[in-house]
């Protein structure tokens, strides 16, 4: 039986307004629990968080699925400046840099762009260390810094030294890989950041001659992650599902306010709403809501890779994945689908909210979040439109670094995003099988698709 809409869509709101348990999640996650890196105790102890949460609103089996992890460990690491009083640079590997203790003169290379190497005699970049903005060059067609530390690596370059982008001598953990590659986390050149205001120096001292040493302590290990899985059974077609899912790790010294307490926060409070209009009103989504969150998205999405591997086969395949992260970013726009398939049908059905949210479709896939193994295997995603083109809060610049924190959080907004994900998954769920459109997508086109678009730059400000 369908819901009376009108008193399903005030209970949710209400209840997302009224008595709302984010900030507590928040607390608990990012101040009492803290930094969560994929394969430690305390992620650990964060996926634990999640479960007792799932059983505490009676989601069925909760389970802390554990997978094995390819992870790394970095300790001490050095930049020196050699000769003159050699000065010691701030410094910062970016995440799954190789041990790494080389020395060799200082190149320039701007942004490292092919024809800026070009305009670089061969024998000055082979053997050479590198400062390079990992940034896009304004004037010419993007390049991910990826292609360009491999052109680098191409051209006999034995590492690199990028200044970060802001200042205030931050430094951020960062990726250097591109995971849509196979394994995620290959690193083309060894690569350490320095703060905007060492690469600065760097940049106004180097002289002809000037040589650098650049130490990097790393590990690479293997160990375990874990996954939580639970579900809001199905009323009627219970074997059909829809997956909200967010990622609970975090970088090496984030505590992960918004990247991803925010998205856990929120993946949290839905299952709650809507478990709560079940229980006053015995409305249940008609066909399953599962609900997960992944270990290891910051390295590499092997979190999300392995739960696609472990539940989906070739079918049943879930009907759509919706993934929340860095949901401080902005208000709730709207909807971001990976396919083009679902648009009509999803604008249709946030139409019938009547909050003004659009349904778009990104046109690349974007592998830079737990919505990518999804897409990969056929399974229709989405990820939620918020601070695309306008909007985004400045304190959510601090991602991946320790000061990600609960301060930097407005949770008014995450308020909003659980009312309004449990109205627009409670609608998905009523919508009967044989209106749902068609899932046609071809595993093997889209392998073929993300091979095409491979380099390219994910448009994610
Ligand atoms: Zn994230």
């Amino acid at each position: 039986m369908a819901p009376d809409w009108d008193d399903a869509d005030r209970r949710l709101m209400g209840h997302a307004w009224v008595g709302s348990e984010i900030a507590i999640h928040v607390g608990r996650l990012c101040d009492d629990i803290g930094v969560r890196w994929a394969g430690s105790d305390r992620e650990r102890l964060a996926a634990e968080y999640v479960a007792d949460q799932f059983r505490a609103v009676e989601l069925s089996g909760p389970e802390v699925e554990e997978f094995g992890l390819q992870t790394w460990e970095s300790g001490r690491s050095s930049i020196m400046v050699v000769g003159g009083n050699g000065v010691s640079l701030d410094v910062r590997p970016c995440l799954f840099c190789p041990a790494t203790a080389v020395s060799g003169p200082l190149e320039d290379v701007g942004w490292g762009m092919p024809h800026e190497l070009d305009a670089i005699p061969a024998d000055r970049l082979n053997g050479a260390i590198v400062l390079a903005d990992s940034g896009f060059e304004p004037f010419s067609e993007p390049r991910t810094f990826h292609l360009r530390l491999r052109d680098l690596a191409t051209a006999g370059v034995r590492a690199a030294i990028t200044p970060a982008a802001v200042g205030g001598r931050r430094l951020s953990d960062f990726s250097a890989s591109d995971w849509r590659d196979n394994p995620p986390c290959a690193v083309p050149l060894p690569v350490a950041q320095t703060s905007r205001e060492d690469g600065a120096k760097l940049r106004r001292c180097l002289s002809e001659g000037t040589t650098v040493t650049l130490n990097v302590d790393a590990t690479f290990l293997s160990g375990t992650s874990w996954n939580v899985v639970g579900d809001l059974t199905g009323s009627i077609w219970p074997q059909e599902t829809l997956v909200l899912a967010a990622h609970h790790d975090t970088t090496t010294d984030s505590f992960g306010a918004n990247d991803n307490g925010a998205g856990v926060a929120v993946l949290l409070e839905t299952a709650r709403l809507l478990a709560l209009l079940t229980r006053e009103t015995g409305v249940a989504p008609a066909r399953t809501i599962r609900f997960a969150s992944f270990g290891a998205e910051e390295q590499g999405l092997q979190g999300s890779a392995a739960f696609v591997s472990k539940h989906y086969g070739p079918d049943p395949k879930p009907r759509l994945m919706i993934n929340l992260d860095e949901l401080a970013t902005g208000s709730m726009k709207g909807v971001v689908l990976q396919f083009p398939e679902l648009r009509p049908f999803m604008q249709h059905q946030l139409d019938t909210m009547n909050e003004g949210l659009a349904c778009h479709v990104l046109s690349q896939l974007d592998a830079s979040g737990d919505m990518f193994p999804f897409s990969r295997a056929g399974i229709p995603s989405a990820i939620l439109w918020r601070w695309r083109f306008e909007g985004r809060h400045p304190d959510t610049g601090f991602g991946h670094t320790a000061a990600d924190t609960p301060d930097k959080l407005r949770i008014r907004p995450l308020k909003e995003y659980a009312g309004f994900l449990a109205r627009l998954l409670l609608r998905l769920s009523f919508v009967p099988p044989e209106e749902w459109p068609e899932n046609r997508l071809d595993v093997g086109e889209i392998e073929q698709r993300i091979e095409d678009e491979r380099g390219t730059v994910f448009r994610t400000m």
